[in-house]
């Protein structure tokens, strides 16, 4: 078993439940910081409109990205997979002229067998991540969003394309000008996330800095999700993937113009249309922030360290109490 993460005891525990919704690396970097200060008062619901099946075995990239950064054993030279990987399988696969596109470190080998061998027993996709999380000693909860397929497909130049064909085979080249959510009308909620979202003690909701389209879209469209949003008594606080115009990385800000959508937080917020009562942006963009309606908080907000991330968890559980406070005392105004 890999070393848990130790969460600190802190003042942040005990104040209520947060749920936040992520994508893969950008999202996953802020949902450790929020693990390292609320701990098991933390439940992340993650994207699995990237999941797809390669050599029969199921893939869920963005779950096993948070698994692995909220773990402590993500891989940050390659910013995928875990750590301390060797690649043996991968190089067995060449040899037999397999498909080897998509690669597969020998650890991380052993959590895809494992999961696509539970699942054909019966095991659901939630109940696997819990027992995953409990291995990997960490204290949040990590949901996928739904244990129903949805499959987030891009209309491009080049055809419709599967998710990961377009992220890792195209390697983004192509030009997208529309996105779909297969599966998600057919789809049933997940009873763990819709009760996750319902918490008596739910303290606020927060929207990681994830590619709005290809991470959060998803979870959004995912059958019962929206509703539980726009209909939330608590904050609902995102926090903008874009810094200065531009993305840290990926395609967020390639998609955006593709789609003729400005690259700037104030896009951002539109996006999410109604569902936000507050936007932390970056402080760089400081300027931008009359344009965007509801409340807005600058802040640094560029995670490269633990510290980092954990500095930016505070300042956005900072920003939802603020705002709790103000939905309070409007209600208490109306009677
Ligand atoms: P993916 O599924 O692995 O592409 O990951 P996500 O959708 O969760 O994250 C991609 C987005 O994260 C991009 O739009 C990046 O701009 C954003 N991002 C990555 N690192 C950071 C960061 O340190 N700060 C902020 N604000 N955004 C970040």
């Amino acid at each position: 078993m890999s070393t848990a993460v130790q969460t600190q005891p802190n003042s942040q525990e005990g104040k209520g439940r947060i749920v936040a919704l992520c994508g893969g690396v950008g999202g996953a970097k802020l949902a450790f910081g929020l693990s390292r200060v609320i701990g098991s008062d933390l439940t992340v619901v993650v994207n699995t409109g990237d999941d797809f099946e390669h050599l029969g075995l199921l893939v869920s990239p963005d779950l096993d990205t948070v698994l692995y950064t909220l773990g402590g054993i993500a891989n940050k030279e390659l910013g995928w997979g875990r750590a301390d990987e060797s690649w043996n399988f991968m190089e067995a696969l060449r040899h037999l002229g397999g498909e080897a596109w998509f690669q597969l470190g020998d650890r991380d080998l052993a959590l895809h067998v494992e999961r696509t061998h539970q699942l054909r027993t019966g095991v659901s996709l939630t109940e696997f991540m819990a027992m995953a999380a409990e291995r990997h000693g960490i204290a949040s909860k990590i949901l996928p969003m739904c244990d129903d397929p949805i499959r987030t497909m891009l209309a491009t130049s080049e055809g419709m394309l599967p998710f990961q064909r377009y992220f890792v085979e195209r390697r983004c080249a192509p030009e997208v000008n529309g996105i779909v959510f297969e599966g998600a009308g057919e789809a049933r909620p997940s009873a763990q996330v819709t009760a996750a979202l319902q918490s008596p003690d739910l303290r606020g909701i927060v929207i990681c800095p994830s590619n709005p389209f290809l991470s959060i879209d998803p979870i959004l469209a995912t059958p019962g999700i929206r509703k539980l949003l726009e209909g939330a008594r608590v904050p609902v606080v995102a926090v903008s993937p874009i810094i200065g115009g531009a993305a840290v990385k990926g395609p967020t800000v390639k998609i955006m113009a593709e789609l003729n959508v400005p690259a700037t937080s104030r896009a951002i917020a539109q996006h999410y249309g109604g569902l936000l009562h507050g936007l932390v942006i970056d402080e760089v963009d400081a300027a931008d922030s009359a344009g965007i309606g509801g409340r807005v908080h600058a802040a640094p907000t560029l995670m490269k360290s633990d510290e980092d991330r954990e500095r930016l968890a505070r300042e956005v559980l900072g920003f939802v109490d603020l705002i709790a406070a103000d939905l309070q005392t409007k209600a208490r105004a109306l009677g």
